[in-house]
């Protein structure tokens, strides 16, 4: 719910004309809120700043940032806010004692969550007046800024049509819709396929590590593997969609015994299976369920609870 201090709308609008002094304020200055700050910094934008760490503000202020005392002041410095921080419970903790000072501005939250945790804020952040937009950064900060970077957001039309030239600062802002969540769930997506490389690699390299093989000296051809294999990915994804009866060429049988050789020769070696053994029972799930002849795209109904 949110909590408008009436008594004080008309002091807080005062207020707000004298100190809206920024074009944009960012709550949050971990590693991600730095760099969008610095980002907005170094393309000219007056930027008011503000962390619950305050030492993490001083190379921004540095920079020509603005230091807020807290989220409230900071809150009031700009027409549009970012907030990135660790979680939604501390994203609740930084904007919900400032809960009066929304009306009329708008409220971006880049951090990362669920769905409902989306449409809880959203709802909030609404009912406080402010235009909301939820997303996520889709790359590390060091790349914020490059060609490389693009940012989803889901909720506002008219917030995020007011804010793109500001917000294609950071990196390609990618619009995904009026529901908030969407761009959560399109980030938690792209999430879970990182996570699954990112893990699959570290089973990769302590499997080599097991016979004294350093990574490097594979990881060019691990590279070289995966890159063809995301090449297949638009393949895979139409047929995911479009459920055509095919006989690939590498089917899941074939596949669910590699993945049981992969489990088992990875205890051999003493290595921890138990990230590879749910993907090895999927494949093996999938051929019980009569799919040994079909590729990859039809075990996605396997995952449903
Ligand atoms: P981080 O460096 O760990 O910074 C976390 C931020 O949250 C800090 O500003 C911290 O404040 C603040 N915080 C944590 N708990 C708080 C609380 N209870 N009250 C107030 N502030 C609190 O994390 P990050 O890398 O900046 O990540 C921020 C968001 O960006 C996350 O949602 C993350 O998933 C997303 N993201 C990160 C990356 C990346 O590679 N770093 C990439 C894409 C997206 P203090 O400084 O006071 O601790």
């Amino acid at each position: 719910m949110c909590i408008y201090f009436i008594g004080n709308t008309l002091a807080i609008n005062d207020h707000e004309q004298e100190t809206t002094m920024s074009n944009i304020s960012i709550l949050g200055l971990g590693a991600m809120g730095s760099a969008l700050a610095k980002a907005l910094l170094d393309n000219g934008m007056q930027v008011t700043v503000w962390n619950r760490s305050a030492e993490k503000a001083l190379p921004l202020v540095e920079r020509g940032a603005i230091h807020a005392a807290n989220a409230t002041e900071a809150l009031q410095a700009s027409p549009v806010t970012i907030i990135s921080a660790l979680d939604y419970q501390a994203v609740e903790e930084i904007v919900q004692p400032s809960s009066g000072t929304l009306v009329g501005r708008t409220l971006i939250n880049l951090t990362n969550g669920t769905l409902s945790q989306v449409r809880a804020m959203a709802a909030w952040a609404r009912q406080c007046g402010a235009e909301y937009l939820d997303g996520g950064v889709m790359v590390t900060p060091d790349l914020i800024g490059t060609e490389q970077a693009f940012v989803l957001y889901g909720g506002s039309q008219k917030a995020f049509d007011a804010s793109e030239d500001l917000l294609t600062i950071l990196g390609k802002p990618v619009y995904v819709g009026a529901d908030p969540a969407m761009a959560q769930l399109f980030d938690l997506a792209m999430l879970s396929a990182m996570f699954g490389m990112f893990g699959g690699y570290l089973h990769a390299a302590a499997l080599l590590e097991s016979e004294q093989v350093p990574a490097r000296e594979v990881t060019p051809m691990i590279m070289s593997l995966l890159q063809a294999m995301v090449g297949l990915l638009p393949h895979i994804a139409e047929e995911i969609d479009t459920k055509p009866n095919l006989q690939p060429d590498s089917n899941n049988a074939m596949m669910a015994v590699a993945l049981k050789n992969v489990v088992e020769g990875s205890i051999e070696q003493g290595i921890e299976p138990s990230l590879l053994e749910p993907i090895r029972a999927l494949f093996a799930r999938g051929v019980a369920n009569g799919l040994g002849a079909r590729d990859i795209a039809a075990l996605v109904p396997l995952f449903k609870v």
